[in-house]
């Protein structure tokens, strides 16, 4: 398995706009961080999970060869709003790519790119996608993708468990709190990636101290915090945390 963090800030980047702080003025590369997705190889598949505003850049920087299917956490603006840009794979591999996401973010998803289909019109370059509502575990060819329910705030969203030849990966980019069944989904992982927004308590996101809480009781071999704001330094945050628990930055790279 293998996993490329494209990005690890929240909906607003790091640095934000207008803003001098000692973390959005840092020379530290790993306080750059552009809008949180994933990308996953594993059993032959380049699974993509969100399509952030920053999806384009991402994609150019880190050379993404393909995409064989994208899975969405949720329709926040910071996940969806580079899925346009998934056009491109169309034309690369000749192919139709499918999507997959709870039926609420379908909805969403094909509201806001109600252009968005399966046909191929000539002259227009539009992404080719087939939508699939998933709530169960589902295969994308040798990949068992398993959706799990989180809370954001007032919603309910999903954090998805990757499984493929022996490995296995969390990834939970948005989350304010788990119920006690979504950490036994996760429990024992090899790799969790989990949201950590900040020290300050926020409606929608997890604190740094409810991160590290929850990812003591997942227990995953090693552990990587996501979805940071511009209140956490990369060298002070990582001191903060358990051994096992890391700081992710953008184009951290894993394979195991
Ligand atoms: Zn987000
Ligand atoms: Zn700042
Ligand atoms: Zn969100």
């Amino acid at each position: 398995m293998k996993a490329i963090f494209l990005g690890t800030g929240t909906s607003a980047g790091t640095p934000i706009i207008g803003c001098c702080c000692p973390v959005c003025a840092s020379t530290d590369s790993r306080n750059r961080r552009r809008r949180t997705s994933l990308y996953l190889e594993a059993g032959g598949q380049h699974i993509q999970v969100d399509t952030p505003p920053d999806f384009r850049e991402q994609a150019l920087e880190y050379r993404l060869p393909r995409v064989d299917a994208v899975c969405f956490t949720h329709s926040h603006a910071d996940h969806i709003f580079g899925f346009d840009d998934i056009r491109r794979y169309n034309t690369i591999q000749d192919q139709i790519i499918p999507a997959y996401a709870s039926q609420d973010t379908l909805n969403d998803l094909q509201r806001v790119f109600n252009y968005i289909s399966t046909e191929r019109v000539t002259g227009f370059y539009r992404p080719r996608i087939t939508f699939h509502a998933v709530s169960a575990p589902f295969s994308i060819g040798d990949v068992l993708v398993t959706p799990v329910e989180v809370e954001h705030g007032h919603n309910t969203i999903f954090g998805y468990r990757f499984d493929a030849g022996g490995c296995s990966l969390g990834y939970v980019p948005d989350c304010s709190a788990m119920t006690d069944a979504a950490v036994e989904a996760f429990h024992g992982i090899d790799v969790m990636i989990l949201d950590a927004l900040r020290l300050k308590p926020h409606l929608t996101h997890l604190t740094l101290e409810d991160s590290i809480a929850l990812l003591k009781r997942i227990d995953a071999t090693t552990s990587y915090i996501i979805h940071l704001c511009h209140d956490l330094d990369h060298e002070e945050t990582q001191a903060k945390l358990p051994e096992t628990c890391h700081v992710s930055h953008d184009g951290l790279t894993l394979e195991w």
